[in-house]
């Protein structure tokens, strides 16, 4: 485990109490001594999109810092309402304008820090609309050849998913009809099996 310190709160959000420090797994946390509330650190939900149409890839060009001129796959934050799958076909239709639907979960971007930031990466379908750049975030988009997509400005996390696309892609797969608790559960499995005895 790294390093990061957790910021420290001195009132519980809950009810108001201060808090106090304890030892939990051997790792510090503020808690509430009142109610049932532990602060566990800060965590962050992200998606991105890779949309592949007649053999180009939608990008779109980044309008804010950070990476602000870069073009990368679309995508932005889970919120903590949504499924993931239903995340990123939100984000990729107010960046983009287009209409998708999730296939798999290809990659995962993990960085612990101050923030634990996880970033998740799907394989949608192309179904249709207009490419509609929401100007905010996005200051161009459009569908790009693998070749002309290294020779963009483009963040290197995209590229390599994208390059990771192109061939055989599984991933895990969204799995109907498997009894979990609550009522936004859902199970990712592996399409293919893996053999751990060779
Ligand atoms: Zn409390």
């Amino acid at each position: 485990m790294s390093n990061y310190p957790i910021i420290a709160y001195n009132f519980c959000p809950q009810c108001g109490k201060p808090l106090v420090r304890a030892e939990i797994a051997k790792q510090t946390y503020s808690h509430c001594p009142d109610c049932s509330f532990v602060h566990w650190g800060e965590f962050s939900l992200g998606v991105g999109g890779i949309v592949w149409h007649e053999d180009k890839v939608l990008l779109v060009r980044r309008a804010q810092n950070p990476g602000k001129g870069n073009w990368t796959i679309p995508g932005g934050f889970v919120d903590q309402r949504e499924r993931i799958a239903e995340a990123i076909v939100r984000e990729l239709q107010e960046e983009t304008g287009l209409e998708t639907e999730p296939v798999s979960l290809i990659a995962l971007r993990d960085r612990p820090g101050n923030k634990h930031d996880l970033y998740m990466i799907f394989l949608l379908r192309y179904i249709g609309g207009e490419l509609q750049p929401e100007l905010e975030e996005v200051s161009d988009i459009g569908f790009f050849t693998i070749e002309e997509c290294r020779a963009l400005p483009i963040a290197h996390l995209s590229l390599s998913v994208i390059e990771a696309s192109q061939t055989q892609i599984s991933g895990f797969i969204p799995k109907n009809g498997v009894q979990l608790i609550g009522e936004k559960s859902v199970l990712y499995q592996a399409s293919t099996p893996i053999n751990l005895h060779n």
